[in-house]
């Protein structure tokens, strides 16, 4: 790879979004949230309102899927079949179905390509789960972003702009999909052995981003 690839590993609510947007500004190069490629996935599942859990319907889905990234003003913006759908896909919905579905070998390997392409001829902050672990092995700087889970909820919750939001019912969904994108068989949430693990529960975006640039520029 001749390109400067950052990963950001870790749980939801971490502030991996807002860490990495920052970092990427101060470094100058784009941002990819991955994760805005499983929910995707789990886009078309509920669009299409196919049984994912058979895996040739599944793979029927995943041969005809058309995702990729836009760019817009220095923000990547997701298409599927050429239609924006970011504003459809950060539902509590998609967000659980997203990882339901993530955990099958035929999702991931069926997304591998597009981030490599992605980060063949551009530097850039990839943020997920398994960006360190498996996707770029050999990146250039390793993150894992954790934080207490009543803190990572109380962050989702003041993010919601839903009327009837609940904190508690946040803190659930958080958990469950904690423990399903820890506990799965490929490419399970954890921190690479390689990766500077930080925990953001008592700092401010800007402190995670100068720990990162720190050892960025140290290297
Ligand atoms: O990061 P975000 O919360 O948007 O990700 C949604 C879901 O997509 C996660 O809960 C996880 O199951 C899945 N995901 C993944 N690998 C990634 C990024 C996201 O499995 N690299």
């Amino acid at each position: 790879m001749n390109t400067r690839i950052i990963t950001i590993d870790g749980p939801a609510g971490a502030g991996k979004t807002t860490v990495s947007m920052l970092l990427s500004q101060k470094l100058g190069c784009i941002y990819v949230d991955t994760g805005a490629l499983y929910r995707g996935v789990a886009f078309e599942i509920l669009r299409q309102n196919i049984n994912w859990e058979n895996d040739d319907i599944l793979e029927g889905l995943l041969k005809k899927l058309d995702l990729n990234f836009v760019m817009e003003e220095n923000r990547l913006v997701l298409m599927s079949s050429g239609r924006d759908i970011s504003g459809y896909i950060r539902t509590p919905e998609i967000s659980m179905l997203a990882s339901s579905s993530s955990a099958k070998l035929q999702v991931r390997s069926a997304l591998l390509d597009i981030q490599r392409n992605i980060a063949r001829t551009k530097d850039a902050v990839f943020e997920g789960r398994d960006m360190g672990t498996v996707v770029f092995p050999e990146a250039s700087y390793k993150f894992f972003l954790y934080a207490d889970l009543n803190i990572r909820a109380k962050r989702r919750f003041d993010e919601m702009q839903e009327e009837t939001k609940d904190l508690s019912r946040v803190q659930k969904d958080m958990e469950i999909r904690d423990n399903k994108d820890s506990k799965r068989m490929s490419a399970p949430l954890k921190p690479a052995e390689d990766a500077i693990k930080i925990n953001s529960t008592f700092l401010t975006v800007e402190q995670v981003v100068e720990k990162m640039l720190e050892y960025i520029e140290k290297a």
